[in-house]
């Protein structure tokens, strides 16, 4: 089997080679991931600057791509450039910071599992609960677990799920379960502050709604300590809505 690994915290972080690493006992890995890191740039890609793309050493003599971009544009690159052969899975990860409910939109990590769903190949992102000691090797072996359950599953529609781990270091999880992505946002705070030289400048604060919301969501289920899988899907048409909207009789004149 031929893998793809990617992230969006960039190609140097612990998440990435934890996931390269178990990866590796299910086949070819080839990591395309980005320079620097690219937390929340969504599904951002490079139109108006040259891509520049690296080798470089991952350790254990291992190398890999590392591209002047977005999470988007690495698995861009990775499939019409890089690999010789397209591969038979995506993965994205480990991402350090949960990706659930209002944050799946903002995520870099799930765009790159998106874009290769674009194309029908099957994808999966995953993501960890920050702490002070992450274990993204036991989060790689979870992901890894659930990859020999879903890869092969159902070929003529390739999955394209969303993983979340709750922080590990507080024992093993309950168990998966697989849930709705909350609409929970964030809660908005920025902290104002004054430069040196004159000028205001802003920092973003705000954090995830966690509290309990009485629905079996992402949010909800991470909270109580599960995996959780959410299959997603990048039609963002409300396909409830189109004959409501049809009827409003809409005119150019
Ligand atoms: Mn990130």
């Amino acid at each position: 089997m031929r893998i793809l690994v990617t992230n969006d915290d960039g190609i140097m972080a612990p998440g990435l080679l934890a996931l390269r690493r178990a990866l590796m006992e299910l086949g070819d890995v080839t990591v395309v991931a980005p320079t620097t890191p690219q937390s929340a740039v969504g599904h951002a890609i490079t139109l108006t600057d040259p891509v520049r793309v690296h080798r470089v050493s991952l350790g254990d003599g291992a190398v890999g791509w590392a591209v002047e971009g977005s999470p988007a544009d690495c698995v861009k690159m990775a499939l019409y450039e890089l690999m010789p052969e397209r591969p038979d899975l995506v993965a994205s990860g480990i991402n350090l910071g949960a990706n659930v409910g209002i944050n799946v939109l903002y995520s870099g990590t799930v765009a790159a599992a998106i874009e290769a769903a674009f194309i029908g190949l099957p994808a999966m992102s995953v993501s960890i609960e920050p702490a002070e000691t992450v274990d993204f090797d036991g989060a790689a072996r979870i992901a890894r677990r659930l990859i020999d359950q879903t890869i092969a599953r159902d070929p003529s529609r390739p999955a394209l799920l969303n993983v979340n781990v709750p922080d590990l270091s507080k024992g093993p999880p309950k168990g998966v379960k697989v849930v709705p992505q909350s609409l929970k946002g964030w809660r908005e705070s920025w902290e104002r502050r004054t430069h040196p030289r004159g000028g205001t400048y802003y920092w973003m604060v705000g954090e995830m709604r966690t509290e309990e919301e009485g629905a079996e969501t992402d949010v909800a289920a991470l909270a109580d300590r599960y995996v959780t899988v959410t299959p997603l899907r990048f039609d963002l048409t409300d396909h409830g809505r189109l004959d409501d909207v049809r009827r409003w009789g809409l005119r150019l004149d």
